[in-house]
Parts: C-alpha cells; sequence; structure tokens
C-alpha cells in the first residue's frame, strides 16, 4: 500500500505555478529521489508534504489519510513526519541532547529521563553520543547535519523528507551524512529525498523523479532515468551537470 499519495498538487507563487497538476505515490519502505534544476518545485513538494504551504488544488494522502483537507490539525500530521532541511537547523542555544528531546518532550509529551535515553541510543548509533552536551557551534556540519537527522528521527516519524541535507557541507563531510540515509534505507524507512547527488541518488533510490516546471515529468528506476532517460528535458538536465 503506498505511504504518501499526491494527486494533482497544485501551487502558486505571485500567480505563477510552482506545482502543476504534480502526482507522486510512495510506497512504505520506499526510497524516492526528487531530481530537477534549481526552482522546479522539489522544496515546494516537501514543503507542500509537510503542511509548511498551503496548497491551491489537490490532495495529499498520509497513511490513508487525506492530510490536505484544511480541517486537519498540522501540527499532529507533523509528528508523523521527519523533515530535514540543507541549512540544518539545529537551535544554537541548546545542547545536542536538548535538539534532540525538544520535540519529544514537547510535542509528543515523554518524560525527561525516558527522551534522553532515546535520544542518547539514536546519538550513539550515529557515533555522535560524546557530543550530546555540545552546542551545535561545536560539531562540524557533517556532524550537526547527522545531529538534525537523529533529532527527526526522535519522532519516531512514519516519513522523512530530505531536502538537499548535503548541499550546505564541506565535500569531505558529504559522506557521512549519506552513510547515515544509507543506514535509514537498510532499516526500511521510507524517505523522500531531494538531492543533487546523481551516484548517491542512483545508488540509494528505488525510484527517481525527475522534475520540471513543477511536474513530473519522468520517474522510474535510477538506473533508466539516470541511465537511458525517455524524455529530452531529462537527457537534457542530465546532459548540464554530469
Ligand atoms: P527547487 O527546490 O527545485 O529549487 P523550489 O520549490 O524552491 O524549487 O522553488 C520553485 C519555484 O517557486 C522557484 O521559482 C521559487 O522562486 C518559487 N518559490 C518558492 N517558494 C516561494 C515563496 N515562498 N514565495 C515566492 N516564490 C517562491
Ligand atoms: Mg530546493
Amino acid at each position: 500500500m503506498a505511504l504518501l499519495t499526491c494527486r494533482g498538487l497544485r501551487k502558486e507563487f505571485g500567480g505563477h505555478p510552482v506545482l502543476d497538476r504534480l502526482d507522486l505515490t510512495v510506497a512504505e519502505h520506499q526510497v524516492v529521489a526528487l531530481i530537477g534544476a534549481s526552482g522546479s518545485g522539489k522544496s515546494t513538494l516537501l514543503r507542500v508534504v509537510n503542511l509548511l504551504e498551503q496548497l491551491d488544488d489537490g490532495t495529499i494522502e498520509l497513511d490513508g489519510e487525506d492530510i490536505s483537507d484544511p480541517r486537519v490539525d498540522a501540527d499532529r500530521v507533523r509528528r508523523r513526519i521527519g523533515m530535514v532541511f540543507q541549512s540544518y537547523n539545529l537551535f544554537p542555544h541548546l545542547t545536542v541532547l536538548e535538539n534532540v528531546t525538544l520535540a519529544p518532550r514537547r510535542v509528543h509529551r515523554r518524560a525527561r529521563a525516558e527522551a534522553e535515553t532515546q535520544a542518547r541510543e539514536l546519538l550513539a548509533r550515529v557515533g555522535l553520543v560524546d557530543k550530546a552536551d555540545a552546542y551545535p557551534d561545536r560539531l562540524s556540519g557533517g556532524q550537526q547535519q547527522r545531529v538534525a537527522i537523529v533529532r527527526a528521527l526522535a519522532n519516531s516519524p512514519r516519513l522523512m523528507l530530505l531536502d538537499e541535507v548535503t548541499s550546505a557541507l564541506d565535500p569531505e563531510l558529504v559522506g557521512e551524512v549519506l552513510a547515515l540515509i544509507r543506514e535509514l534505507k537498510a532499516d526500511g524507512m521510507t524517505m523522500v529525498l531531494a538531492t543533487h547527488e546523481m551516484g548517491f541518488a542512483r545508488e540509494v533510490a528505488d525510484r527517481v523523479c525527475f522534475l520540471d516546471g513543477g511536474r513530473v515529468v519522468e520517474s522510474g528506476p535510477p538506473e533508466q532515468v539516470l541511465g537511458d532517460p525517455t524524455q529530452p528535458r531529462t537527457r537534457q538536465f542530465l546532459r548540464r551537470i554530469i
């Protein structure tokens, strides 16, 4: 069964369509990579799924529930979705442990001890438990981004949305973040990720969707979309970036 079904999504900014009748289905445990030129609508798509932007038309179903219904409690929906951005967005005045436990304690109303135990377990898994009491500015970009991913995982999300999570990193730090995403996939996490890393998309994604002008122009297995695209616009895009 599909975990996420987007049908006919339309989003305009200033009268200009940014998502244009976009359809996307993501099965449980599937990893979908969104590729496409800057401005093609990748971030907007992830943001509407996380209810950070209001749709002009279309429906989004998560786990069979229509989350695009305006009567839906957006906070409740976001508890089931983990989102990570290009700029890690950690709270600078909170320690790593406080960053990770904030949502579980406030939103999920977990007891402090329980939230901290879970946070330390997650941090241990990504090799950062020794940084639990450090402030973000003491961490490298790669470490901060891994903490941001752990923070999203602390909510036990059904779906992870990752928006260019390696784009702001120095090249030598990209690998450690990609390794963590690889591990999430091995654990069966359902993910939609916007990425410029074509090699990584090819390796980790079950399906690659090429966006152009707010529509999915081509979608399929990575080896097909990236290796033998059928659409001229996909070919043009891949020629430009490789
Ligand atoms: P991508 O992530 O693929 O680079 P975006 O979804 O960020 O693309 O942007 C798609 C288009 O929507 C761009 O033309 C961008 O300028 C526009 N856009 C995105 N967010 C806003 C906003 N809040 N207000 C106005 N225009 C926006
Ligand atoms: Mg973007």
